[in-house]
């Protein structure tokens, strides 16, 4: 179907599922602006396709964003969910904001800057106060849409988003950090 539009065949199109329809028209708007035949209305958001790694609720959560965004965010924000930070900067270079979730924890940035780290009951409301101002910025003209490329250093796992279980466990960062050394 893809191949078809790109090529210009076709005036109208339908998905069909055995679901909610409101997800065939979503899913329709969607492969029309990923091709670039209609231009996009809302957050363009990126999710990962989750894996071992994650340790938040990240298909709970990314249903959450894509809520709260469509309600609240009308540029075209380019906005990253990511459930690690072993792939997760790489997989969000060219986000204007992204998320990276570690041990119940999610750190935020926006255009490559960190502006956030907070608990995981915390990332819905922290996420969409990022995109609220990150908005606004940009109407009164003080940033724009991609305009840096994104190039995202992963916050150090244990010191950060605290997935050294030693840290968990004993809330101690110093006794992880030496561990780490010694071991290496
Ligand atoms: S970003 Fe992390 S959690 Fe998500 S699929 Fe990639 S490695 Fe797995």
């Amino acid at each position: 179907m893809s191949h078809l539009l790109a090529s210009g065949i076709g005036d109208t199109t339908r998905i069909s599922y055995a679901s909610d329809p409101a997800l065939e028209v979503e899913d329709a708007l969607e492969l029309l602006y990923c091709l670039e035949l209609r231009e996009r209305v809302g957050v363009d958001l990126i999710a990962c396709p989750t894996c071992g790694r994650i340790q938040v609720d990240l298909f709970t959560l990314v249903q959450e964003v894509r809520k709260a965004l469509a309600e609240h965010i009308e540029l075209p924000i380019k906005v990253a969910v990511m459930g690690c930070i072993v792939n997760g900067p790489g997989e969000a270079e060219g986000a204007d904001v992204a998320i990276f979730a570690g041990d119940r924890r999610g750190i935020i940035y926006v255009q490559g800057e960190k502006v956030a780290n907070v608990p995981e009951e915390n990332i819905l409301a922290a996420l969409l106060d990022e995109c609220q101002k990150f908005q606004d910025k940009v109407r009164r003209g003080e940033a724009k849409l991609g305009e840096k490329v994104v190039d995202i250093i992963p916050p150090d796992p244990i010191g950060e988003l605290g997935s050294g279980v030693d840290k968990i466990v004993s809330g101690n960062v110093e006794k992880v950090t030496k561990l780490t050394v010694s071991g290496e």
